[in-house]
């Protein structure tokens, strides 16, 4: 469900959604890093989906952490991603290149299916992993890494990282940089929520926050069809796709990326890891 809201509005139902249940948590986004947008899971409950972009909201699915069920959960606000730098000045490959990109893994189920098909098309893919999956599964990490895919950060356990202490932030960096066995250059932050504070804390590391500009949605399992379509018909030279290979059931979107690399590699295709990562 996507409800246009005002910036305002998704501030209080995030708000109640933090009464709901502590994963559950706000982000106060409308102003350094742009427009709000929406979504992910996470949480207990299953509530709305609050958008404050009309187009089309960021989503996420839920973090699969220990403690955390099994299926996906719409989230709350988070920042609108930044338009891709990824594949602008600098870049002389000829062709088309994408940058296909995959959170919440790895996981034992999924990620060696996205392994899978990725190598059919000769594809490569950055991997944003929790660390607390990469902690339980270091081989899938170890895989990922030898099959040329780049890996980012996660946070440790799908944990808004606005809603951090200082220290609390810093140990999420560190301790997944230790379940990924070396510090990640780039960081995808859950939900997609950005302040000045994470962004410094990430930035001061030496690595840098990336986001996304397509997103298929994937977790809110929409069928193979509509999330092949949604990336289909968005990607540019340059995008930056966010889908899952962790966080639920990813059936579909391995459905949907056999579809999706088969249609673009058509069209000229090529894709590669994002580039700061
Ligand atoms: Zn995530």
């Amino acid at each position: 469900m996507s409800v246009r809201r005002t910036a305002a509005a998704v501030l209080a139902a995030a708000t109640t959604l933090v009464t709901a249940s502590a994963v559950w948590t706000a982000v106060a986004a409308n102003g350094a890093e742009g427009p709000t947008t929406s979504s992910g899971p996470a949480g207990r409950a299953r509530s709305t989906y609050a958008s404050a972009t009309p187009a089309r909201p960021a989503a996420h699915p839920v973090p699969r952490s220990p403690a955390a069920a099994a299926d996906d959960r719409p989230t709350r606000p988070q920042v609108r991603p930044l338009p891709p730098t990824a594949g602008g000045a600098g870049r002389t490959t000829p062709g088309r290149i994408a940058y296909l990109t995959f959170d919440d893994g790895p996981d034992p189920r999924w990620t060696p299916q996205v392994l899978g098909l990725l190598a059919r098309y000769d594809a490569h893919a950055t991997f944003f992993e929790i660390g607390t999956q990469a902690a339980a599964h270091p081989d899938l990490v170890r895989q990922v890494r030898a099959a040329g895919h780049r890996i980012g950060g996660h946070s440790w356990d799908h944990s808004d990282l606005t809603r951090l202490t200082p220290p609390q932030l810093a140990d999420q960096l560190d301790r997944t940089a230790a379940a990924l066995g070396e510090a990640p250059r780039c960081v995808r932050p859950p939900f997609g929520a950005v302040d000045r504070t994470v962004r410094t804390a990430v930035t001061s590391r030496g690595e840098s926050v990336a986001l996304w500009d397509v997103d298929t949605r994937d977790w809110t399992r929409p069928g193979a069809k509509a999330i092949a379509a949604e990336v289909i018909s968005h990607t540019k030279p340059g995008s930056v796709i966010l889908m899952h290979d962790g966080g639920g059931d990813r059936s579909q979107t391995v459905q949907a990326l056999d579809q999706v690399l088969r249609r673009l590699s058509s069209k000229g295709y090529r894709f590669e890891p994002l580039p700061d990562c």
